[in-house]
């Protein structure tokens, strides 16, 4: 059977930024029959993701990621539905996903693999499994109730760097739902600040690229910063750690604006900034979602019910087609989109 995919064409270079052209849409063949165990699946959403420029290196730099191969298909978050099934528990017209779907049309995966979607859970929207109610709601929840030392009652102020993105719409919402005061975002356009304030229920918010960002911290949290959820890390970092009050925390979750940048992960903080933080006793630990699967389906539950009772609000980017996946890649990493990229892929 013949299909589409998208393979790795070239590498971008460790400091160098990604471009659509990395990738290459080609024709390719699969088997014209199943075998036992496995399921032939139809793509229908693909996730594009900040840590797939790691993957893009030959050496990733971590454990746990695995490069890209040139020429090779490149894979990630994904969703589709079964067409043909000679696994057990799965039949045909079942929705599934996995975390290392390939970037093909149809393809054939072992069934033992994929994890069945209940598509009521988000109101029919499936493709919130690859954000919200996936890994990226995940990684917003559990980085708040691991790292975050959020409660109740305590009016605590909660800063999110890359407030618009994926992860950021929804911790900044998670944050207030877990018991912060004041929520404040911290994203790249006038258009991003003004749905986190009026869509997604943020107090404020502060556009990075405009004015000077520690006066307008200053004025916006008046009572200094107790819980910084790090997405991007860099000068906007630094200029929120120095506002961090005596034993606040900041959740690591990401690094986006060093990701061109062949430095270790995370990237060590200047010096300066480490006093400070040393000084007033901030934590800054490694976060990594993946360490705590145990806690998915709780928490999978948890997110979904949130959506359905709008008290989560979704904002998804989305590309059509397949041969628009490098572009979406691209635009990601520069900020175009609003919420979680997704690319929708007919056939
Ligand atoms: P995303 O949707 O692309 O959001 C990231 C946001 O950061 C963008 O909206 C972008 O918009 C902003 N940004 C990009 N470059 C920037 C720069 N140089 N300086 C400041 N802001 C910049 O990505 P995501 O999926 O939410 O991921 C966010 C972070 O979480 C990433 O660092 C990712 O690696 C991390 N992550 C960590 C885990 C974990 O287990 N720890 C799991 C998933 C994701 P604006 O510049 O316009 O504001």
């Amino acid at each position: 059977m013949i299909i589409q995919r998208v393979v790795l064409n070239s590498r971008p270079g460790k400091n160098g930024a990604p471009v659509a052209g990395n990738f290459r849409l080609e024709q390719s063949k699969i088997a014209d029959t199943i075998q036992a165990g496995q399921v032939r699946v139809r793509t229908l959403y693909l996730s594009v993701d900040p840590y797939m420029r790691c993957r893009m290196n030959e050496d990733t730099g971590s454990d746990y990621l695995l490069p890209w191969q040139l020429s090779e298909v490149a894979d990630g978050g994904g969703i589709g539905v079964v067409e043909e099934s000679k696994h057990d528990n799965l039949a045909k017209g079942d929705f599934v996903t996995s975390f290392n779907w390939p970037w093909q049309t149809v393809a054939i995966l072992d069934g033992s693999l994929l994890q069945k979607l209940v598509p009521q859970l988000v109101n029919g929207r499936l493709s919130y499994f690859l954000g919200a109610a996936g890994i990226t709601g995940l990684t917003a929840l559990l980085g708040i109730r691991e790292k975050g030392h959020v409660s109740v009652g305590a009016n605590q102020t909660m800063v999110v760097s890359g407030a618009a993105g994926a992860c950021g719409s929804l911790a900044g919402q998670i944050g207030r739902l877990e018991g912060c005061s004041r929520v404040v975002g911290i994203a790249g356009t006038d258009e991003k600040c003004s749905i986190l304030v009026q869509e997604m229920g943020f107090d404020a918010a502060i556009n990075y690229k405009k004015g000077n960002v520690a006066e307008q911290l200053r004025e916006l949290c008046p009572g200094g910063v107790d819980v910084y959820f790090d997405n991007v890390g860099g000068d906007i970092s630094d200029t929120v750690i120095s506002q961090m009050n005596q034993n606040s925390h900041i959740i690591l979750c990401g690094q986006i604006s060093q990701y061109n940048k062949d430095v270790p992960y995370p990237p060590p903080l200047p010096p300066d900034i480490e006093k400070i933080q040393k000084e007033r006793n901030i934590t800054r630990e490694r976060f990594l979602v993946l360490n705590y699967m145990d806690k998915q389906e709780a928490s999978i539950l948890q997110l979904c019910q949130w959506i359905q009772e709008g008290k989560l609000k979704v904002r998804e980017t989305t590309v059509e087609g397949l041969a628009n996946i490098g572009a979406a890649f691209q635009s990601m990493m520069n900020g175009g989109n609003i919420g979680k990229q997704i690319v929708s892929v007919s056939n």
